[in-house]
């Protein structure tokens, strides 16, 4: 079965920058076996409901501005899934999640940044689910487990978002090779908590974890890590409250002295 997986897209750059994590996602997919389908799950699509993309091939959203150009020309054409969309509201409607089709919109950023490295050849099905910004770790804990049964499906589920994320604090003036103390605190905390299975602790991060608000001063970016943490729970206990947690860390790294990288499975 497959894990669930939690990925950091950095800038939309990764994909032409020679980096560490860029290294990492080009030989994930290699890594897994081969799923029928995917549903990513962005920071970059935030909605009050949760949507859910139902197209037949998806169009490469640009959201973005000041990048080079070059980024603007990439295409990821990878099919949608309309059956799979429909699955995914009946499995959140089961749950008591309302959840809506979304019958326009293709990827974003969030989405096929990763993708485009693990699956280059664009020929897996892929839907993409939102969050719900204004809603907490709790209830994209709850997302994620309504959708664990189809990782027994060869369905791959991925949170993509980012483990830190204050824009205003990185380095981008060189390397940015060296990482303030606020930032590998509150990685060191949740990398602590996730391998310790600590839901509580991490349900109430933003309060527990140190530097929480100057590392996500809002928290979308690391919302997909919790649907991936419900995504990756036991499939035949949907409704268990103490669900077991069983994280492993795939990648570590930096990027602008201030951008972790970092990747979690959760099986
Ligand atoms: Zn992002």
């Amino acid at each position: 079965m497959l894990p669930a997986l939690f990925l950091s897209h950095g800038a939309p750059t990764l994909v032409i920058d020679d980096v560490p994590a860029r290294d990492f996602l080009m030989a994930l997919g290699d890594g897994l076996p081969r799923p029928a389908a995917i549903i990513a799950v962005s920071a970059h699509w935030g909605t009050a409901l949760p949507m859910v993309t139902a197209v037949a091939s998806n169009e490469t959203i640009h959201d973005f501005g000041g990048f080079p150009r070059a980024l603007y020309a990439l295409e990821y054409q990878a099919p949608g899934s309309i059956a799979l969309a429909e699955r995914v509201t009946d499995l959140l409607a089961g749950q008591g999640l309302d959840c809506r089709l979304d019958e326009a919109r293709g990827l974003d950023h969030g989405a096929w940044v990763p993708l485009m490295l693990m699956y280059p050849a664009h020929d897996i099905p892929v839907i993409q689910l939102s969050v719900q910004p204004q809603l907490g770790p709790g209830h994209h804990f709850q997302l994620g487990k309504a959708l664990a049964s189809l990782r027994q499906e060869n369905i791959l589920i991925v949170g993509s978002g980012s483990f830190t994320h204050n824009l205003r604090e990185l380095d981008r003036s060189g390397s940015g090779s060296d990482e303030p103390a606020w930032v590998g605190e509150f990685a060191q905390w949740m990398d602590d908590a996730l391998t310790d299975g600590r839901v509580c602790d991490l349900m109430s991060y933003r309060s527990r974890a140190p530097h929480a608000q100057r590392n996500h001063p809002t928290d979308e970016h690391l919302l997909p890590l919790f649907v991936a943490m419900g995504a990756g729970s036991d499939p035949n206990d949907p409704r268990g409250e103490a669900a077991r947690l069983s994280a492993t860390r795939l990648h570590s790294s930096t990027t602008f002295g201030a951008l972790r990288m970092d990747a979690y499975a959760f099986s």
